[in-house]
């Protein structure tokens, strides 16, 4: 609850859900939502009443529900007293012993946190815009419900808003009827039996376009919505073209027919993340509508997210885990899908690269913080559930799932999919469900594959151990396997897959001459087949088929130093820098030497995506591995190379817009780049081919701010230029970015109760400016504060501060990491507040746990 401190009671513990689940059967819901005054900037609250029929075997329960008031509640016909609800939960005692009827009506809140019905109102026409997301367990921000995966059941929506309105949710419109005072309220048809978190509603002057997907006697009606003022740049085609693929694709795959009706796709401000799969209401963030130039790489995350969530349509939302334990299964699955159908059935190919060089990065990160799991984790209640959506949950997942579908046969993967949609279609499931239903496909026991990879924590390392005549030809190759679960302790032992490329320098170029698809199992794995090849460089889990932390030889490195950008295949070049990047954030490789190879080979690569993620890497490198001392000369080079890659880019590129943005990220930190950044600006230094769209010009904005080189009425200019959502934003960023705005930024930040979840992200952001780390007086201040933060705010919000104004730090000289002052007060809190919620704990973890990664790379300096 916004401007309220939260009640215990918010969390929801599995064992009490598990216990409701078996006393209650739900038959449906009717929701009325009064939206009729959320124009008026002075009506907080909109009228929200919920009606549910279910059996029960008497006895008390209680319903969900964050309001700021309840106004009345009945169960079968008798008053309930209201008096003890305490703001999250309301007591149901007396129920019959059988059918049951509950009327709970309230006054709800209209969110600025993206929590439950966001309200925002765009600054181009002030029009008013509503949507709602409610995954975990914000549903009951919105209506009187059990919250919780396993109670499904039919919902019926009515909605009154301004009749001139979009009201749309996901199902069709079923009636409507206008009233005197200009509002209209529209009753949907009854959802198929689906868990609460994934019902939407929207409302709001939305910009609509529609379409029609059609196979056999299916007809499924499409749209696509986004605010008015954004739909000059929507690019409605080419997200039908995507969606139609996607729907052919799984029509076919899953062999159940799409089972929600309708299929609408709606693009929100101020959403917390890339998307949500409501059945037949899809939410999505606007970041992938593109106001300006966009690369194809652009355009390729939007169709894997679209992907992404329309397997969810099926996998998630038909069937649906039976507790947030069963998330990682969905998401897994859906990102698996979002991958392999963006590569088989859209134009996008390279999605595996993408994937190997990108999404595993974050896996593997997550996988080495303290706070990591297995997969399949156990998760007691809402607040760890929550902070499970992570690296784990979807990357690492769909990386152990895309084996498995290798295991089992792609054939015998579908066919498994296919089965478990027939046995459990508007169910919820476990894990072992969908086991079952692959081993019956495929014949193979998956006990042993389970506990390796699902019911272990952690990475395996695998290195290759060279040895090679005098001709430089191998004489014996062998691959080490280590891994210790950071959990357990225990050491693991999984089985890999994998392919050992064997290259060599062929015409200027680093060719794979050699391939060895090989089972790596237990310590040592020796390999005969490769004596007599190529040693130049050794490539273990070329390919990408496994998930594993993996070296260069000596040799291997100083090749790619020379010649890494003429490795024919994109995907074995995402692999080399993958190898380099984890190296170097395990100290093992210096950061000057991450850097020497980057700067070398960045300038040709060839693959926008990956130059623009290996761009990110250097950046993070000279900001948290570097020491300081190397830090001003390592920037410049940075600057000079971006500007050196933009000059000699082709014009009109993906490349040349990749080195353009990221030449304003290095100028954020380094005077070097203030000049070449005006003259993007004024038009001085634009090379042939680039427009500096409204979103590039921001990037340059917030640059010369950083580095107190812009006056406050060039920025109010810039704003008047463009004040829109986006514009405004990006205002604050760089407003807050400005060297004397710290602590004015820090006030507003922690104590303005009006900012939205946005708004909020842009001021930490702008706060936490590497190149000038705050004073330490803000590491006590922070300390002082995040309980406070946590009990006072929503999760999103405190999480967005809790994360964002970690206070971080530079190795001294001579300072050990662990003598750090940040390290030691980090420590000491979490040693004196053994109680605070888990959550909260697990975040100062993880934050203590990057910064001192970062310290360990810098004292690894030569
Ligand atoms: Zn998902």
């Amino acid at each position: 609850m916004m401007g309220r401190v939260a009640s215990p009671s918010t969390n929801l513990t599995h064992a009490e859900c598990r216990t409701r689940a078996e006393s209650l059967e739900l038959a449906s819901y009717d929701v009325a939502l009064d939206l009729s005054r959320a124009a008026d900037p002075d009506a907080g609250t909109f009228p929200s009443r919920s009606t549910v029929a279910f059996t029960a075997t008497g006895g008390d329960t209680w319903i969900d529900l964050i309001a700021e008031r309840v106004v009345a509640a009945r169960l079968n016909g008798r008053e309930l007293d209201v008096a003890g609800y305490d703001g999250a939960r309301l007591a149901v005692p007396g129920l019959a012993d059988g059918p049951n009827e509950l009327v709970v009506e309230a006054e709800c809140r209209y969110s600025r946190s993206g929590e439950g019905l966001h309200r925002f109102v765009d600054p181009v026409d002030d029009a008013t815009y509503l949507y709602t997301h409610f995954e975990p367990t914000d549903a009951r921000r919105v209506f009187a419900n059990f919250e919780q995966p396993d109670l499904k059941a039919r919902f019926t929506f009515a909605v009154t808003a301004p009749r001139d309105w979009q009201i749309v949710s996901g199902q069709r419109e079923a009636a409507r009827t206008d009233d005197d005072n200009g509002s209209a309220t529209v009753t949907f048809a009854p959802t198929p039996p689906q868990s609460g978190y994934l019902t939407a509603v929207a409302a709001g002057p939305y910009h609509r376009v529609e379409d029609l997907w059609a196979s056999g006697d299916q007809k499924v009606p499409l749209g696509v919505l986004c605010r008015a003022s954004m739909a000059e740049h929507l690019e409605p085609d080419a997200i039908f073209t995507v969606t139609r693929q996607g729907l052919d694709f799984y029509d076919q795959a899953f062999g159940f027919p799409y089972p929600w009706g309708k299929y609408d796709s709606i693009f929100v401000p101020e959403y917390n993340l890339g998307a949500m799969e409501n059945p037949g209401l899809v939410t999505f963030t606007e970041g992938f509508i593109h106001r300006g130039a966009a690369t194809r790489a652009d355009r390729a995350r939007r169709a894997e997210v679209i992907l992404h969530e329309m397997a969810h349509m099926w996998f998630g939302d038909l069937v649906t885990p039976r507790w947030w334990d069963g998330t990682w299964l969905k998401e897994s699955f859906a990102d698996l899908m979002g991958y392999h159908v963006t590569e088989v059935a859209t134009e996008f190919d390279g999605a595996w690269t993408t994937f190997a060089g990108r999404r595993k990065a974050w896996a593997y990160r997550q996988d080495q913080l303290p706070t990591t799991h297995p997969i399949v984790a156990t998760v007691d209640d809402l607040e760890a559930a929550r902070q499970n959506f992570d690296g784990i949950t979807y990357a690492k997942g769909a990386s152990v799932l895309k084996q498995l579908m290798a295991y089992v046969g792609e054939a015998e993967f579908f066919a498994g999919a296919r089965d478990y949609f027939a046995r459990h279609a508007y169910g919820n499931t476990e894990l072992a469900d969908l086991l079952d239903c692959l081993e019956r496909s495929s014949g193979r026991d998956l006990q042993a594959w389970s506990r390796a990879w699902l019911e272990t924590s952690g990475i395996s390392r695998l290195d290759p151990v060279l040895e090679t005549g005098l001709d430089g030809r191998i004489t014996r190759l062998a691959v080490t396997q280590t891994a210790t679960d950071p959990v357990t302790g225990a050491s693991v032992d999984r089985p890999h897959r994998v392919v050992i490329g064997l290259y060599e320098p062929v015409d200027g170029g680093l060719q794979r001459v050699r391939s060895i698809e090989t089972d790596v199992v237990g310590a040592r794995t020796e390999l005969a087949e490769a004596v007599g090849g190529p040693a130049a460089l050794v490539l273990v889990n070329d390919d990408d088929l496994s998930y594993a932390k993996v070296r260069l030889d000596a040799g291997s490195l100083a090749t790619v130093r020379e010649h890494l950008s003429t490795i024919p295949a994109s995907l074995s070049r995402a692999l080399v820098w993958s190898a380099l990047w984890n190296a170097t954030r395990d100290a093992e490789l210096p950061a000057s030497e991450y850097l020497d190879v980057a700067f070398r080979q960045a300038g040709r690569e060839p693959a926008a995506d990956l130059l623009d993620t290996v761009l990110g890497e250097v950046a993070t490198a000279i900001e948290n591995y570097l020491p300081t001392a190397q830090r001003p000369a390592a920037r410049s080079r940075l600057v000079a190379t971006c500007r050196a890659g933009l000059h000699d880019a082709t014009p009109g590129s993906d490349t040349q817009l990749t080195w353009a943005r990221h030449l304003t990220r290095a100028a954020t930190v380094s005077a070097d780049g203030s000049a070449t950044v005006r003259g993007l600006l004024d038009g001085g230094a634009l090379p042939e081919g680039l427009t500096v769209d409204a979103d590039l010009r921001w990037a340059c904005w917030v640059a010369l701010a950083a580095q107190d080189a812009v006056t406050s009425a060039e920025l109010d200019a810039a704003l008047a230029a463009d004040d829109t959502m986006t514009g405004r934003r990006a205002h604050l960023l760089a407003t807050a970015s400005r060297p004397g705005a710290r602590e004015a930024t820090w006030q507003r930040a922690t104590t303005d109760e009006s900012l939205t979840n946005d708004q909020l992200r842009a001021l930490v952001q702008g706060f936490s400016r590497p190149a000038d780390p705050p004073a330490p007086a803000y590491a006590e201040r922070y300390f002082a504060s995040i309980v406070g933060w946590w009990a006072g705010r929503t999760m999103t919000m405190a999480t967005i501060l809790a994360r964002g104004l970690f206070p971080g730090g530079s190795l001294d000289d001579g300072q050990r990491p662990q003598q750090h002052p940040v390290v030691r007060r980090a420590r000491a809190w979490l040693h004196e507040h053994p109680d605070a919620p888990a959550a909260l704990r697990r975040i100062v973890i993880e934050q203590l746990d990057d910064l001192e990664r970062a310290l360990r790379a810098q004292a690894a300096a030569p």
